[in-house]
């Protein structure tokens, strides 16, 4: 089945799909994104990345270049149209195509790109596995609340990751904080059960999945602490994890080749994980 992607308002060969040389999110990062994960066909938790979406929009003055029903529709058909049982749909808005000039153009025609892919969500067996992070300087915006396609800081943190052969960089900023993952949000479990993240503030993308777990381990009556914590206190927490889309609940193991903990996921980080598996019947809905 060839891959389709959806542009401006085409369905086309994903191969062939083009957006022009001067389409402001290509040369001044001009745009924001939402990745979807996909499960039996239809997408986890389309309402809060839809609320996100809004959101970024809104903060950047871009106007949603379609009805959210209609974007609704577009991102079930790109989807159908790849055959994705499991997997991601990406969806790009820019300001669109003008004369580079870093003001906003006075008429801005956005650009609407929305692509699909298999990918593996993770299992029972994955999270066995958990994963390993570095610690790489956060050298990010003031603004990562928006999920703006502005991710060169993001990109390099991953390739430190990638190159010390680790799953994802904890980013840390200049008071030794660790803020998030550089595509996930981060996580411990102090020696008294309590789940602390950083305050979803300007420092951090609110993870949709980070607010699932949340919820998860409210509900489970776990104190969730919002606060930032330092690298020394992840090392010698009792357990720490990483949340995303894509990732799920994902034991972190190893931070910097130094063994957390025992070296396997922890019993809180297990029962939130099963609890957060459980409540995706009650979050995968029909587009
Ligand atoms: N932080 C950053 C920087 C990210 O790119 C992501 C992934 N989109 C997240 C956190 C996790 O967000 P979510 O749970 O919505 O995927």
């Amino acid at each position: 089945m060839p891959r389709i992607a959806y542009v401006n308002g085409r369905y086309v060969p994903h191969v062939d799909a083009k957006v022009h040389i001067e389409d402001r999110g290509f040369q001044l990062s001009d745009g924001i994104y939402e990745v979807i994960a996909i499960r039996g066909g239809y997408p986890i938790d389309l309402a809060p990345h839809l609320v996100r979406l809004d959101r970024s929009l809104r903060e950047l003055r871009i106007a949603m270049p379609v009805a959210t029903n209609v974007l609704k529709m577009i991102l079930g058909e790109v989807v159908r149209r790849n055959g994705i049982d499991e997997g991601i749909v990406y969806l790009q808005i820019t300001r669109g195509v003008a004369r580079r000039d870093h003001a906003f153009p006075v008429k801005s025609s956005r650009s609407l790109v929305i692509t699909a892919r298999r990918h593996k969500l993770p299992t029972e067996a994955t999270f066995e596995k958990g994963v390993a992070v570095v610690t790489a300087p956060d050298l990010r915006w003031r603004r990562c609340d928006i999920k703006s396609v502005g991710l060169l800081a993001n990109a390099l943190g991953k390739q430190t990751a990638k190159e010390a052969g680790a799953y994802e960089a904890w980013l840390v900023n200049p008071d030794g904080f660790v803020t998030e993952g550089s595509s996930s949000n981060a996580w411990i479990v102090t020696a008294n059960g309590d789940v602390g993240t950083h305050p979803g503030n300007n420092d951090i993308l609110s993870g949709v999945t980070r607010k699932a777990v949340i919820d998860v381990a409210t509900k489970l009556r776990y104190k969730v602490v919002e606060r930032p914590f330092t690298v020394a206190e992840a090392l010698t927490a009792a357990e720490a994890f990483l949340t995303s889309t894509t990732s799920f609940l994902m034991p972190v193991l190893r931070i910097d080749g130094k063994t957390i903990s025992s070296g396997k996921p922890g019993p809180i980080s297990r029962r939130l994980w099963r609890a957060y598996v459980d409540s995706l019947a009650t979050r995968i809905k029909p587009w």
